[in-house]
């Protein structure tokens, strides 16, 4: 039986894409969208949906559907999460979560099956585990980590929310706290960098899709991992993947390695 989805963040690019992705998908049934503005008829019909809804209009969608996929803002993830999502599974693509959302998504997971992931592109996901595995032989003594990524200039966070997942990857291999060592770009009299530091630098400009590339630095060779993504299909491929996944499945807090079948550590 075909999934019923609603998409918050409907008409942004990355609900678009899922828009198209589903209409060649039996796999579900798109019943709707919510975004900062109600449509219907024409206005819907325009971005794909029969119906798009407010936060505050989306009761009944919700109560219809087996899964929301959120690719919105965290001002909209906020307002969808204020409202009664019991039993609903929930994917969301929203970066930039601050520490209250987290808070709000945790306690949600008591009720719901919960995945959040910075990143649903497999490479990436792959990538993380390459560099758990580079940070676990690279010791923060000998070899210094700055986390290049680069974005379309209409992204409104930095670093990416896959450059922190990649930091906290990093900073947890060699136990430490990753906000202790974390140093967003440099200027200025900044002083020699100290051993253990994290380095994130932001790149914004035109379309790219998304890149990320973490350097390990040590006095006599360097190491580069990086991943570059061509197509936000990728994202939403990933996001649909792991919507098909959830739905159905009891609350709790879920990962894209469950959906991958990669092993945790
Ligand atoms: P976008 O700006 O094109 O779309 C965002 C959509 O959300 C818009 O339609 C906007 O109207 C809606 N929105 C914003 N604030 C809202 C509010 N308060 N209430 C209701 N709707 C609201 O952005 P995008 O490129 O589609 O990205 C959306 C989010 O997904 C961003 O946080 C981005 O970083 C993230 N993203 C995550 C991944 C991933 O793999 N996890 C991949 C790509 C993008």
């Amino acid at each position: 039986m075909s999934k019923k989805i609603v998409i918050s963040g409907a008409t942004g690019r990355m609900g678009q894409t899922l828009v198209r992705m589903i209409a060649d998908n039996a796999e579900f049934e798109l019943l709707g969208g919510i975004d900062r503005e109600r449509a219907s008829g024409d206005e819907a019909q325009r971005f794909g949906f029969k119906r798009i809804e407010t936060a505050d209009t989306a009761a009944e969608l919700i109560r219809a559907c087996d899964v929301v996929v959120d690719f919105s803002a965290v001002a909209g993830l906020q307002q969808l999460l204020a409202q009664d999502l019991s039993g609903k599974a929930l994917v969301i693509g929203t970066t930039g979560l601050t520490n209250q959302v987290h808070q709000r998504l945790e306690q949600a997971s008591s009720q719901n099956a919960v995945l959040v992931a910075a990143n649903f592109s497999i490479g990436v996901n792959l990538l993380l585990g390459l560099v758990d595995a580079a940070a676990r032989v690279l010791s923060p003594e000998a070899y210094d980590v700055e986390i290049v990524e680069a974005h379309h200039k209409r992204k409104i966070d930095a670093p990416s929310g896959t450059a922190l997942a990649l930091g906290e990857v990093i900073a947890k291999a060699r136990s430490a706290a990753l906000d202790a060592v974390r140093k967003d770009g440099r200027g200025g009299q900044t002083g020699a960098r100290p051993a253990g530091e994290i380095g994130f630098h932001a790149l914004r400009g035109g379309d790219i899709v998304g890149e990320h590339r973490v350097h390990f630095i040590g006095a006599r060779e360097r190491i580069e991992i990086a991943h570059s993504a061509q197509d936000r299909g990728l994202f939403a491929e990933g996001a649909l993947r792991a919507a098909a996944w959830i739905a159905g499945r009891p609350a709790g807090t879920y990962t894209m390695k469950d959906v991958l079948g990669l092993e945790s550590r």
